[in-house]
C-alpha cells in the first residue's frame, strides 16, 4: 500500500498507509485533531531495489559528507604491490 503524508498546520507532518487512491484530501491530526491537508510527494516506485538508485543515493549521501576511513585498507601503503609470481616475469625488460 502506498504511503501519503499530510500536513498538520500545528504539527509535523505524519503518513498514513492507504490502499491506492483511496487517500482523502484531508485527515484529521492524531496528535491534535486538526484537519491536515495531503501533502503531494515524490512517487517512490521500486527504487529501493535499484542498484543504480542506490549508487546515486551513495552518491548524493558522500558529496555532502564523506565518509570517514577509520584505517587504510589492505595491502595499502606498503610499497608497490608484487603483481605477478611468475619466476620467468623476471627476465622481462624493466623501466629505469
Ligand atoms: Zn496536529
Amino acid at each position: 500500500m502506498p504511503l501519503y503524508s499530510y500536513r498538520c498546520p500545528d504539527c509535523a507532518d505524519f503518513d498514513v498507509q492507504r490502499p491506492m487512491g483511496q487517500a482523502p484530501d484531508s485527515l484529521t491530526c492524531p496528535g491534535c485533531g486538526k484537519v491536515s491537508a495531503r501533502r503531494f510527494t515524490v512517487p517512490n516506485l521500486s527504487r529501493a531495489s535499484s542498484s543504480a538508485y542506490r549508487l546515486i543515493e551513495s552518491t548524493q549521501r558522500s558529496a555532502a559528507e564523506p565518509a570517514v576511513v577509520r584505517s587504510p585498507g589492505a595491502g595499502a601503503g606498503s610499497g608497490p604491490a608484487n603483481i605477478t609470481t611468475n619466476p620467468l616475469h623476471r627476465k622481462l625488460p624493466r623501466p629505469d
